[in-house]
């Protein structure tokens, strides 16, 4: 996984809200996003943070 360390302002929003139903993730920081919600490559190399928060990522791996 990425470094949320080089992100760019302009690639994120705060609050950064999960977009999952019943989920109350939010992060108020990039330390949050990165704790959170973690960040990934994109294939330009842009770095953005991932949609859905850490726990709600595990649990559609599991679901599948
Ligand atoms: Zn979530």
């Amino acid at each position: 996984m990425s470094s949320c360390n080089e992100i760019k302002d302009i690639d994120y929003q705060l609050p950064k809200e999960c977009p999952q139903e019943n989920c109350t993730i939010n992060a108020n920081s990039l330390v949050e996003i990165e704790e959170k919600f973690g960040c990934r490559k994109m294939e330009d190399g842009k770095i953005i943070p991932q949609s859905w928060c850490r726990e709600c990522r595990k649990k559609s791996v599991k679901s599948k």
